[in-house]
């Protein structure tokens, strides 16, 4: 079981990351080779932690935000990702108060994207009043962060979608048509034979409503490249926001 990071304190609500005159543009284009995205993502650390919505510091640079219900593989993906064994942690604890976690990308301390890892949602043993809480953030989070670039929701495909999964792309499905990157992300695929795989990625491209769909696989590696690849291009596109150094906080403490 893994541990949950002692929420640091809130992060006063600034627009000095927004105003930060050290600027420099991303490179923009493609990500040829896969070294690269990497690379990038392997520069991840810890930025902030933001209990509440208004906790977030407001940023210019582009966001990519990971979002699935408990136990689909986030922390895992995310820690694989960026090559990191506990970037990312699961609260398996019901009830615990779960925040935003955010993680800066960007060499030489310069940050040109941020990670967001949003809580698991769906734990059974939860409230009702914490679910419903859960649903007005991750809403209003999704529907409010400008600088949000992309979301990759992370499903089990042996599970299919929860209600909450259901609910997150009926929210998402009018800023995807606006341009908002997404992709489904099939975790666990080594668990999956070549039809059941096959299946649930085709299922998974139409639910994505115009988005894409990968199969993912922390086990085997798998869908790896692609992934890197594709959040690297997602944030360094033409047009997305300027890079801007980003004063980072203290990690938190793990109890
Ligand atoms: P989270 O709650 O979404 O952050 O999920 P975790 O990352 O904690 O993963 C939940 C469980 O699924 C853990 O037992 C992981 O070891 C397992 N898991 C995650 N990714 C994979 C994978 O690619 N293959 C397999 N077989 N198990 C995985």
């Amino acid at each position: 079981m893994t541990q949950h990071p002692t929420p640091a304190q809130p992060t006063a609500p600034s627009t000095e990351h927004a105003q930060d005159p050290k600027l420099r543009p991303p490179k923009a284009g493609i990500c040829p080779d896969p070294k690269i995205a990497h690379g990038w993502l392997h520069t991840a650390r810890f930025l902030t932690t933001a209990p509440q919505l208004e906790h977030l510091p407001p940023l210019t640079v582009p966001e990519v935000a990971f979002v699935g219900r408990s136990n689909a593989g986030k922390s895992t993906c995310i820690n694989t990702l960026t090559q990191q064994k506990r970037l990312a942690f699961a609260s398996k604890t019901p009830g615990r108060t779960q925040s935003i976690n955010l993680f800066s990308l960007g060499k030489q301390g310069i940050t040109d994207a941020v990670l967001a890892d949003l809580p698991g949602y769906g734990y059974a043993a939860v409230p009702r009043e914490a679910k419903l809480r859960w649903q007005r953030v991750m809403g209003n989070y999704l529907l409010t962060r400008e600088n949000l670039r992309g979301v990759v929701l992370l499903i089990d495909p042996r599970l299919g979608l929860t209600e909450l999964d259901e609910i997150l792309l009926e929210v998402i499905r009018p800023r995807v048509e606006e341009g908002l990157k997404f992709l489904v992300l099939l975790t666990k695929a080594d668990k999956l034979n070549h039809a059941e795989a096959q299946k649930a990625l085709s299922i998974a491209r139409l639910q994505s409503g115009g988005g894409e769909a990968r199969l993912f696989s922390a086990l085997k590696k798998k869908g790896l490249d692609e992934v890197a690849q594709m959040l690297w291009r997602w944030t360094h596109e033409a047009g997305a926001p300027a890079a801007t150094p980003v004063p980072q906080d203290e990690p938190p403490a793990l109890d």
